[in-house]
């Protein structure tokens, strides 16, 4: 049976990094560390969707990044992490919002979509279906973070009701204004074409600094911050998730490859360039089509961000090229 040449995309978050920042290697390793942990499953004839998953477990265990070990603190100083999966051979889906005390949040994902009728959960619920399938948990020692304190004390001291993105914080005001320039979101995600032709997302996040207790944004949400559809293409999103929640970002994007015949690309720009900026949003997504087609677009100064097609080598990119 003839195969497909499998790729795999990622992303560690977007937004206005500085191009002089002095140590970038670190974020090049751990984007390549998670391209090559999701390669490893596709090049052995794996699915997307366990590949996705692998990449975004990667990516969530290294504190650099803005999900699992590495997230951000919210107001009451506690951790409330969002992640979802996508199946783009089924539009089977699971996510879960506001959970602490988990090792891997997109693991947890998968179990809701593999073990549970529901499509996402929250809270305490969610954490049940993770003891009751042994979901690696870990203490509030494997999430601290003195940096990360420091980050919310910075934004509380902007005044009351401000919230950043990761990864140097973009405060906004309540109403999701931004009141600082030098934002970047630290959210991770996934997406993947496998050898069998089949599309899928992956999507992992603290969510905001400072942000209220119970806020979630976009990366849990099915047709918000994750998209996968094997009859179009696979979507993973970073950003200010109010703005992509909005606009539907994921579902935008395959609804007009689905019903106007765009391309991966031209989905994408429009959406990105388009609405998403319109309404006050900033951030990016990586993405894929089935015919192996990648698209990485975003509307900040930068994104991390990186690629591995079958028989190459993992590329990884954090300002435009
Ligand atoms: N989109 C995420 C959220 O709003 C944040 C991020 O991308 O860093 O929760």
């Amino acid at each position: 049976m003839s195969t497909i040449p499998f790729v795999i995309a990622v992303h560690g978050g977007a937004g206005t990094i500085s191009p002089d920042k002095p140590n970038e290697a670190p974020y090049h390793e751990g984007l390549q560390a998670a391209l090559r942990a999701g390669a490893a499953v596709l090049e052995a004839g794996g699915s997307a969707l366990d590949a996705v998953q692998a990449a975004v477990q990667s990516l969530e265990d290294c504190p650099l990044f803005n999900a699992g070990r590495g997230a951000v603190y919210t107001a009451d100083a506690t951790h409330e992490m969002d992640a979802s999966v996508m199946d783009g051979s089924t539009l089977r889906a699971g996510a879960v919002a506001g959970v602490n005390g988990i090792r891997n949040p997109v693991t947890l994902a998968r179990t809701v979509m593999d073990h549970t009728s529901h499509v996402l959960l929250i809270g305490e619920g969610a954490i049940r279906v993770a003891r009751e399938h042994g979901v690696e948990m870990a203490d509030a020692e494997y999430f601290h973070s003195e940096e990360r304190l420091a980050q919310l004390e910075r934004v509380r001291a902007q005044g009351a009701g401000v919230t950043a993105l990761d990864h140097s914080a973009q405060a906004m005001t309540d109403n999701g204004a931004p009141i600082r320039e030098d934002g970047k979101f630290g959210t991770v995600g996934a997406v993947a074409l496998d050898q069998h032709g089949n599309l899928a997302a992956a999507v992992s996040t603290g969510g905001l600094t400072n942000k209220r207790p119970g806020r979630v944004g976009d990366s849990p949400i099915v047709g918000a911050g994750i998209y996968a559809n094997n009859a179009t293409c696979a979507v993973a999103c970073t950003g200010t998730g109010e703005h992509f929640l909005r606009a539907c970002v994921g579902h935008d994007i395959h609804a007009r490859m689905a019903y106007r015949g765009e391309s991966l690309e031209e989905a994408g720009e429009a959406v990105v360039h388009g609405l998403l900026k319109e309404i006050g949003g900033s951030g990016g997504l990586v993405s894929v089509d089935a015919k192996g087609n990648v698209h990485m677009p975003f509307n900040t100064v930068g994104m991390y961000r990186g690629v591995f097609r079958q028989g190459g080598q993992p590329q990884s990119y954090i300002f435009r090229i």
